[in-house]
């Protein structure tokens, strides 16, 4: 049996009577990581209660049973499935069954180490009801306290063993407790108000923002933070040599105006985009990105170059997505729906077309036919990062490796499939020195999605 892949949120706040209110604040904020399922949990006198819905969280979170939340603690996820059965049993957080402790978690267990712990927690008798890699961790976790760990232990267990990306947080014994794997794959912080009492994790910064943290810190790879319910908090480390968080997070996932451990995203997409402004083709009329996930790369390139900006695509909020849609037919369809070429904007011009990313070539190929039936002369695309050519087993949804367009052509022989009339890709070593400028180390990132160097075994 193989895990649920999934992109997801997680948000927890304590001490305040509205921890509810905040946690759906918060996972509306971060709405944009996952959106087919929602759930929160709360704990009372020592028992947690746990709803999940289907869809957005603004659906829903009206409900009685969720606006009547009166706890102190609470703790909520968003979720994004890419296989399998989209449903409640799948969906997070999840709690065994005496209400005691409950998990939710961004990330994926990596298939080896899925398959050997499902295994082993059937043979002690703690057996996952669901493929999800959130509640084999609540599997685990629930043996070791058994076993009489204490609970901080017991996740030292699953850092230590458990071969994957998570940032988690459970709640146990009136405790709101957050980790994050020993590379820090995924992106989680910390933020507090009320004269530090009140405390809030969320997996970015944007939720802290509105959910009005007074402060704010990164919660570093392999850390665990107990917080408790008298305002303080404990923090213990469990250090690696190594580090892998995330790239694509930054290029693509994260909300523009999150702080992704001390990198703004915003000035990142556009310090990335700034990399082609050197050598642009001549007399191209105008650079435009692929909305909204281009933007503020379109942006950076329009401000480096002195090349107008202008916004030659209309993206429709209201359609499906056309990522995860089940067969490419849909997927062009969706896509067709989502992003439409303005011919007001681009008629008779030499576009220089701005992209995060090109996966299966759905969207750019299907955008550069429309643009040349919209008028424009000449298209040149620029993607804001290396082309993807492996698939990610940590929790970004990328199709099979066969799917993958940059698995199986060079750049000369996509710019040909796409149609475009120039083509070029940020290169690795460009990626690693935007890293740099802003001060950090680039080896502490995981590019394996462009490599195929999985900072793990798989
Ligand atoms: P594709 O159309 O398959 O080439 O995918 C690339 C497009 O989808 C780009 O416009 C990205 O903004 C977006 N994208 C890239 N990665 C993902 C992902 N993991 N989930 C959803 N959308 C993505």
């Amino acid at each position: 049996m193989s895990s649920l892949k999934h992109e997801c949120a997680v948000c927890g706040v304590m001490n305040t009577p509205d921890a509810a209110d905040l946690v759906v604040t918060g996972l509306i904020a971060l709405q944009h990581r996952g959106h087919e399922w929602w759930g929160i949990a709360h704990e009372d006198s020592g028992c947690i209660t746990v709803h999940k819905y289907p869809g957005l969280v603004k659906d829903s979170c009206e409900r009685p049973e969720i606006v009547g939340i009166t706890s102190s603690l609470a703790m909520g996820h968003d979720r994004y499935s890419t296989a399998g059965a989209s449903t409640a049993i799948n969906a997070q957080p999840h709690a065994i069954t005496d209400g005691r402790l409950a998990i939710c978690a961004n990330g994926d267990i990596v298939p080896s180490s899925y398959e050997s712990w499902h295994r082993k927690m059937i043979e002690v008798g703690c057996p996952p009801i669901s493929q999800n890699d959130a509640e084999l961790m609540l599997r685990i976790l629930e043996h070791r306290l058994k076993q009489g760990d204490d609970i901080v232990d017991a996740i030292r267990f699953v850092q230590d063993n458990v071969i994957g990306a998570f940032s988690a947080l459970v709640i146990f014994e009136g405790e709101l407790i957050a980790f994050r794997d020993k590379l820090g794959m995924r992106p989680m912080v910390y933020g507090t108000a009320n004269d530090g009492k009140v405390f809030m994790v969320a997996s970015e910064t944007c939720a802290l923002n509105i959910m009005e943290a007074d402060a704010y810190d990164y919660i570093r790879a392999g850390e665990i933070y107990v917080f408790h319910n008298d305002g303080t908090y404990d923090r213990y480390d469990n250090p690696s040599d190594k580090h892998a968080h995330c790239i694509f997070d930054v290029i693509y996932f994260s909300r523009p105006d999150s702080d992704d451990y001390g990198i703004p995203v915003c000035e990142f997409r556009k310090r990335s985009g700034a990399e082609f402004a050197t050598d642009l083709p001549e007399g191209v009329d105008l650079i435009m990105p692929v909305p909204d996930s281009s933007n503020y790369a379109a942006i950076g390139l329009a401000q480096a170059s002195g090349v107008p900006f202008d916004m030659g695509i209309v993206r429709s909020h209201y359609t499906g997505r056309s990522f995860t849609a089940p067969d490419q037919k849909t997927r062009k369809a969706v896509a067709k729906q989502k992003h439409t070429p303005n011919p007001y904007v681009v008629k008779g011009k030499k576009l220089v077309v701005v992209d995060d990313s090109i996966v299966r070539a759905t969207t750019i190929r299907e955008l550069i036919a429309r643009l040349f039936k919209a008028g424009a002369l000449e298209i040149h695309v620029r993607i804001v990062s290396p082309p993807v050519a492996f698939s990610c087993y940590y929790g970004i949804d990328t199709p099979r490796r066969e799917e993958l367009i940059a698995a199986r052509l060079s750049i000369p022989e996509i710019c040909q499939e796409i149609g475009a009339t120039s083509l070029k890709f940020l290169t690795i070593e460009q990626l690693h020195s935007v890293v740099a400028s802003f001060g950090k180390p680039p080896e502490h990132h995981c590019y394996a999605c462009f490599t195929g160097d999985y900072p793990t075994p798989l």
